[in-house]
């Protein structure tokens, strides 16, 4: 049985603490792998290692880490497909949507590029008199990624760039469901010039990560996952006085006004509903359609076009729209989630309960659902189902549908479909969700904006890449500077004005 470890000091080491995790085929459901599962002594080690390489990385000018960035876009660009294939095969999503995810990553890294720009700091000149103040963006030292399994390669990218083209060092603890991307991408950064030591991958589970939560060394730490997960690690990473933004889950609605075009609308749905099975933090998982009629005109849109979804392995290529879900526990709570919904009397009208694929019978696979008629006292409204399941919740009115999405507790991500830009304007000032689409389904902001959730998606006053990613990973220092040439006179000893 293959065995993954870690990156450690610039190479590949096995895990020594005796612990793994099996990594899965989605698609067949066979293990494929174990991925070591490091002790508190290894990552301790590894966290001393990076200390020592900081200092120096820290001392290296910006300029130099930024083409350690540029030369990492050029490698990425080269082993694009080779990141993709791997990512499929542990992850199970489609090759395109993998390319996807490898992409997404590294335009975050072509925005580090111009990291000496967003490092450069303020300067007054004469402040008071002879007196200069300046600013300084300086790195925090060593800082931690704490990354989910539905995105192994962009999650890891969009820390990793802000994080080590500001000079810090990175302890970054993937996914033990699918391990193998970040360990690809760590040894593209030694091939792209950093210096061994900078980037340390440890794969493990909750004693890494509660040893990187305690860790002294360890200044931020910045956590992709599910709520319950966040929440632990923004209070206890604030026992030791670090910095945390911590990303959770989500539960993202689509408004459906009566002026929208409705085929436009359906298929947006589809695409974000049903795209990756669902495992997206972005993904559609409420449609609400405002008045009756727009609720008649969408479900019969709707409904073929579910029904023709083609689910499959991702090495059936462009013939399959999803793939499996990552694991067996994944597929058993989207099922029980689903026999929830039916028990409390929401309408399925897209049933995929009975999916099986000839051949892949052990698979993680799970066909896709639509619900009708859900009310918002339902589990399945009220739960992240993180799988292909849509539910339509009818509204009467527009302030109907804009409440329901207010009150939900999760915040990241939603969209207004309408051809109303009175209504579209009213909806993104008043919604208190972190990312909005506007007759665009799945808002994810580009790399030079960014990211984050409200509510209990995001815990942590910065989001994620774009200039909040430079603000997280280094902190400011103001410099008030007066040369003994320009001290004319005495003692002060009164706290005094600039003036
Ligand atoms: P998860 O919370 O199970 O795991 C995330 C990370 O936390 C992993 O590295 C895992 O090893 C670690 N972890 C898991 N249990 C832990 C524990 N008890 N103690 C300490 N560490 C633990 O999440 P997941 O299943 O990998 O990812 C899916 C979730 O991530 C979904 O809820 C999804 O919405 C969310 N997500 C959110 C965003 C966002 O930007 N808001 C983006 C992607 C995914």
């Amino acid at each position: 049985m293959k065995e993954i470890g870690h990156w450690i000091d610039g190479k590949l080491v096995a895990g020594t603490s005796g612990r793994f995790a099996d990594v899965y085929n989605p698609a067949t459901g066979e293990v494929q792998a174990k991925v070591a599962l490091a002790s508190k002594a290894e990552l301790d080690a590894a966290i001393a290692s990076a200390a020592e390489a900081q200092k120096a990385w820290a001392a290296t000018n910006p300029q130099r880490r930024a083409r350690v960035m540029m030369a990492l876009v050029g490698l990425l660009n080269r082993d694009m497909d080779k990141l993709a294939e791997a990512l499929s095969a542990e992850h199970g999503k489609t090759f395109p949507d993998a390319k996807g995810d490898v992409q997404r990553g590294l335009e975050v890294i072509e925005y580090c590029i111009g990291a000496p720009q967003m490092l450069k700091g303020d300067f007054t000149d004469s402040a008071g008199p002879g007196i200069d103040m300046y600013s300084l963006r300086q790195p925090l030292g060593v800082v931690a990624g704490i990354t989910p399994f539905n995105f192994p390669a962009m999650i890891p990218l969009w820390k990793m760039g802000p994080a080590l083209s500001s000079g810090n060092a990175m302890i970054l603890k993937p996914s033990e469901r699918d391990p193998s991307v970040p360990l690809m991408i760590a040894a593209l950064c030694k091939e792209a010039g950093l210096p061994d030591g900078v980037l340390q991958v440890v794969n493990g589970d909750k004693e890494a990560v509660d040893g990187i939560l305690d860790s002294e060394i360890i200044r931020a730490v910045g956590f992709v996952g599910s709520t319950p997960i966040a929440q632990y690690i923004y209070s206890r990473a604030a026992a030791t006085g670090k910095r945390a933004q911590c990303f959770g889950g989500a539960k993202n609605h689509m408004i459906i006004m009566p002026d929208a075009d409705m085929d436009q609308a359906a298929d947006a749905l589809v695409g974000a509903g049903y795209g990756a099975a669902g495992e997206r933090c972005m993904a559609i998982s409420v449609a609400v359609p405002v008045g009756e009629g727009t609720a008649e005109a969408l479900r019969e849109r709707l409904v073929p076009k579910i029904e023709a979804l083609k689910v499959g392995p991702y090495t059936a290529g462009n013939d399959v729209d999803f793939g499996p879900v990552v694991t067996a526990a994944a597929k058993a709570n989207i099922l029980r989630l689903v026999e929830s919904g039916v028990a409390q009397g929401a309408e399925l009208v897209v049933d995929g309960r009975d999916f099986k694929l000839q051949g892949y019978e052990n698979g993680f696979f799970v066909g896709a659902h639509l619900f009708d008629h859900v009310t918002t006292d339902m589990d399945i409204y009220k739960t992240e189902i993180f799988g292909p399941v849509l539910s339509m919740v009818r509204a009467k009115t527009y302030e109907e549908a804009i409440t329901m999405a207010i009150d939900h507790e999760y915040g990241n991500g939603t969209a207004i479909f309408t051809r109303d830009g009175d209504t579209a304007r009213d909806f993104a000032n008043r919604i208190n969700i972190g990312m909005v689409g506007i007759n665009v389904p799945i808002p994810v902001p580009l790399a030079y904006h960014t990211f984050g959730g409200w509510k209990k998606s995001g815990f942590g006053d910065l989001n994620q890449h774009g200039p909040d990613g430079f603000r997280f990973y280094t902190r400011t220092k103001t410099v008030t500077a007066r040369w003994p040439s320009g001290i004319k006179e005495g003692a002060a000893f009164n706290f005094k004005a600039m003036d």
